[in-house]
Parts: C-alpha cells; structure tokens; sequence
C-alpha cells in the first residue's frame, strides 16, 4: 500500500479542468492503492466556508481553511487533492511553506477556453453583470509562476493529465510505479 501523505493543490481559472482531473486522479490513485480524498472548492464553499463571499479576504481565508484540513489528512498518510481556483500566489506561497509535502498543479487554460466550455453557465452570468467579482473576469487570477507540474487541458486529453501527475509522483517517489501490478 501507498501511505506517503501529500497536498496535490490544482490552481486553475474556472472550468479549466481541476474538478474533472481530480477525480480522475482520485481513482488512478486508489487503484494504486493510496488513500484519498478530494477537497473540491464548489464543495467546501456548501459547508467547510459556508458564509463565505468573494472578497480578497474571504478567498484568503478559504484557502487557509482547504489548506488546513488538506495538510492534517497528509500528514496521516492520505493524498489530499484540492480542486480550487485559489487565484493568489502569496496564498499558494503560504500553503507551500506550511505544508510539508505540497505539489502545485497548475491546470491550465486560456480563458477563452474555459469561457467557451462555460460548464456552469457562470462565465455568461459573470459577462452579463449577475455575478460581480468572478475570477477572470472582473477579479484576478495570479498565474503560477513555477508550479510543479502544468497540465495543459486545452491540447491534453483528462487521461494525458491524470498520467502527467502520476509520472511525477512516481518520479517524485511518493508513490511506487509498479504498484499496480502488486494489486
Ligand atoms: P473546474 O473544476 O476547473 O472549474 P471542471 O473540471 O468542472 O473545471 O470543468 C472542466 C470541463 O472541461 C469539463 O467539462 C471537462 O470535461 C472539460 N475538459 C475537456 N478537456 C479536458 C481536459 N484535458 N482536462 C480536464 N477537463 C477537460
């Protein structure tokens, strides 16, 4: 069994993809017999930072409280995998200093990509004024400037990027590259 703990935080506009490799990565990862759980932003914000809004603060704070819970979950072995748009590099850079195994994912895609997939329609709401400070928009994202690993969702199939990820933890021995055979 996989038991090294780490934080793989995916950082991305919305819809550039962190939810769908998430969850791809989530099942790769159990095959290979790894304990994990997901922190999906859109999830956390329904109960963990419920209250919350958009403001510069209370996306600082969502993203310390993520961090927090993904870092006790690494530390007793299991792979926390964090899906939020977490848009400021001085909040990734306080995640990378506070969590001892901290891999940053930059999931990467144009906006006009990610504006064209619309997966939840927020992008048109955004445009047409609903939604006030929606990243990419009217509010900032701060791309990584040397993330560990990038996956380029634009001309990477989901597959291509789930096996990115894995090839740089095996590299990165935190888990085993013959595991799926042992099963
Ligand atoms: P986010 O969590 O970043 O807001 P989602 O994962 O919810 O984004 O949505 C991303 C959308 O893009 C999904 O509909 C997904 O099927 C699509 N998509 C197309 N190609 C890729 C890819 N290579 N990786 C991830 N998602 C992709």
């Amino acid at each position: 069994m996989n038991r090294k703990g780490l934080v793989l935080w995916l950082t991305g506009l919305s819809g550039a993809g962190k939810t769908t490799i998430a969850k791809g990565l989530e099942h790769e990862l159990r095959e290979r017999g790894c304990l994990v759980e997901v922190l999906d932003g859109d999830v956390i914000r329904t109960n963990l930072s419920k209250g919350l809004g958009f403001s510069k603060e209370d996306r600082e704070i969502n993203i310390r409280r993520i961090g927090f819970v993904a870092n006790l979950l690494s530390r007793n072995g299991v792979v926390a995998i964090v899906a939020a748009i977490s848009p400021y590099r001085t909040a990734r850079k306080e995640l990378r200093q506070t969590i001892e195994n901290f891999i940053e994912v930059y999931v990467n895609a144009s906006l006009q990509v990610c504006e064209e997939r619309d997966v939840k329609g927020l992008y048109a709401r955004a445009r047409a004024g609903e939604i006030k400070a929606f990243t990419g928009i009217d509010d900032l994202y701060e791309e990584p400037l040397n993330p560990d690993i990038v996956c380029y969702t634009f001309e990477e199939s989901i597959q291509q990027s789930v096996a990115k990820v894995t090839a740089k933890l095996e590299e990165l021995d935190y888990i085993s590259a013959y595991q799926r055979c042992e099963n």
